[in-house]
């Protein structure tokens, strides 16, 4: 069995009892299901479980800075409670289970709406409309390609490791940065302006991925500047199609 909860978008509906829910209670209901069934199962974690990190690159080790009420609080806690679960059911139950943890993912294929980052920055470049960097843009993202990812989500299910595995690419770069890039190399005219960050906003968000290289013999290998004019000649023909 391959148990994936999807990050819930548009951003708004990140802040909501359905996520938490889901997160927690379904993944509860799956791990009974692979339990009676004796099914493997991938829990697809995140980089949220580290909530907003006080320490940098983040290591599988490092047990996180959650706010448990703030608005972010409904998908993190989800998160950590579903590897709790799934690590009992490991140790109890002797189910077979691996954990991800997925750090920023991007390409092709993405909602042109889902209020991530990627998908706002390039819709709005190619409408020639101002790019909108919440707070100053200094907070960092590392953006892994998605086939990379795929790569190491197999890697990971086809191993007997049974702890969680950050998988994600390491090149970090601040929102700022982010946005000067897209204008660069989508070649719009379009501006900045600056908008309030949102309440608990991660500053800082780097995988280090030591774990998936000796575990795994996994990291990334697609180049931003290739990953990015994949996808951004994706949403080129997505909103010519629209
Ligand atoms: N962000 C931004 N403008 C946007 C959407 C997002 O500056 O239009 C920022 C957001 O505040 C965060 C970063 O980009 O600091 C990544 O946001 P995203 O929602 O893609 O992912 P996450 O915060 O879960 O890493």
């Amino acid at each position: 069995m391959f148990f994936i909860l999807p990050r819930p978008r548009v951003r708004s509906t990140i802040l909501n009892c359905p996520t938490l829910k889901v997160g927690a209670l379904g993944t509860h209901n799956a791990l009974g299901l692979a339990k009676a069934k004796r099914a493997s199962f991938i829990l697809a974690s995140t980089s949220e479980a580290y909530g907003d990190p006080l320490v940098h690159p983040q290591k599988e080790d490092y047990w996180g800075n959650v706010n448990p009420i703030g608005p972010r609080g409904v998908y993190d806690e989800a998160k950590r409670f579903a590897e709790a679960m799934t690590m009992a059911y490991h140790r109890y139950h002797k189910i077979d289970t691996k954990i991800l943890r997925i750090f920023n993912t991007y390409g092709p294929r993405m909602r042109l709406q889902d209020g991530r980052v990627v998908p706002a920055f390039i819709s709005q470049a190619l409408a020639g409309r101002p790019l909108t960097v919440f707070g100053n843009g200094s907070q960092t993202r590392s953006f892994c390609y998605v086939s990379d990812l795929i790569d190491g989500i197999f890697k990971l299910a086809t191993s007997d490791f049974h702890e969680p595995v950050n998988l994600g690419n390491p090149r970090e770069m601040t929102i700022k940065q982010f946005a000067d890039e897209i204008i660069r190399i989508t070649g719009t005219k379009s501006t900045i302006e600056y908008k309030p960050l949102p309440e608990d906003d991660p500053k800082v968000r780097q995988p280090d991925i030591s774990r998936a290289k000796k575990i795994l013999g996994w990291e990334p290998r697609v180049s931003f500047e290739e990953g990015i004019t994949q996808t951004i000649k994706y949403f080129r023909e997505s909103l010519k199609s629209d």
